[in-house]
């Protein structure tokens, strides 16, 4: 059977945070804001398991932003420091945060959430966390040496929560790194090490998320300079298939990506991303299932999990449950085509 997935987010409630916009602030009082979110997760939970969603996940409505869910619980940062930085090796501007101590966990980061989750669905459940070198490209550092340093540091304190969350029940962690991307180089130096000491002596399923981000201005302005083809992929994918993680996502679905480049992670599984986040258009699944099948020339089937491009936060809630349906429907078809 072919599995299906998502990469990560999926939109908030307009009753929980404001839609359609990124990193946007609650709505719901602090001491009603985790049964909110819970409430919101359920229901992303059953229309993921509604549309044959196979491998569930939370859709990140536990928390506002990807990086800052996790430093928030994080010892060592000053949250007055703000440093503005160019993030994605000055794809644009933000002000970040700063380390200026030792990084220590103040406790279970994500424990709880996990748990109401895994406890509310009997499909695998899939946790997503920061990468470290991503984390590093969000933060300013004011304590470490060197960057490798600061990322080796946040890859022991993301090892020590994903292996918690592995003894809740979670069935798949993922790692995301758009920052390979950006710093191809230094991926291949230090980044995918790094991600190594993050995944670590884990048992249970494990992925990481690269990707050319969100369907945001920046995002779009950027990759009009990438040309026709995007081939950054290929200076590191040949490290990463020495990783010790299962599975890379790829963004196939109208992606300048060439699937080629597929062929070198021969060791990995695939999660295919067969639906577009950057248009509110739903794919039709026999688009969703042409994407996988473009995709099978390259990966045995196998090895495809059926997958989004990325998170798909900043869509309107109609849209992403109807690219769920579609991701789900296309996946089948695409099983049906393979199997006569
Ligand atoms: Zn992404």
């Amino acid at each position: 059977m072919i599995r299906t997935t998502i990469a990560g987010s999926l939109p908030k409630p307009a009753w929980l945070a404001e839609p359609e916009k990124l990193w946007a602030p609650w709505r719901v009082a602090d001491e009603n804001l985790f049964e909110g979110q819970s409430d919101a997760a359920l229901a992303w939970i059953k229309c993921q398991e509604d549309a044959g969603i196979t491998i569930v996940s939370d859709g990140e409505q536990f928390r506002k932003h990807f990086v800052h869910g996790f430093l928030e619980r994080v010892e060592g940062i000053d949250w007055n420091k703000m440093t503005t930085m160019g993030i994605r090796n000055d794809r644009y501007d933000a002000d970040v945060p700063t380390v200026v101590g030792e990084v220590k966990r103040m406790g279970s980061v994500h424990g709880a959430s996990a748990k109401f989750c895994v406890e509310h669905t009997s499909n695998p459940y899939k946790f997503t966390l920061p990468g470290p070198m991503t984390i590093c490209d969000t933060i300013a550092n004011g304590f470490y040496d060197t960057r490798p340093d600061m990322a080796m540091a946040f890859a022991k304190l993301l090892n020590d929560e994903a292996k918690e969350l592995e003894a809740l029940g979670v069935s798949v962690i993922q790692f995301d790194e758009p920052a390979f991307n950006a710093f191809t180089q230094e991926a291949v130096e230090w980044g995918i090490d790094a991600l190594d000491v993050a995944l670590d002596g884990l048992k249970c399923t494990t992925a990481v998320h690269i990707c050319y981000g969100y369907g945001i201005q920046q995002n779009i302005d950027w990759k009009e300079t990438l040309g026709d083809e995007w081939r950054q992929y290929e200076e590191f994918f040949p490290a990463l298939n020495r990783s010790i993680v299962n599975q890379v996502s790829l963004e196939c679905a109208d992606s300048h990506v060439p699937l080629s480049v597929m062929s070198l992670l021969p060791d990995k599984e695939m999660l295919v991303g067969a639906i577009n986040v950057a248009t509110e258009e739903i794919e039709t699944p026999e688009k969703v299932a042409a994407t996988l099948k473009a995709a099978s020339k390259f990966v045995d089937p196998s090895r495809i999990i059926a997958c989004t491009n990325c998170g798909m936060a900043p869509l309107p809630r109609h849209v992403a449950e109807g690219k769920l349906q579609a991701l789900g429907a296309g996946a089948k078809l695409f099983e049906a085509s393979i199997s006569r």
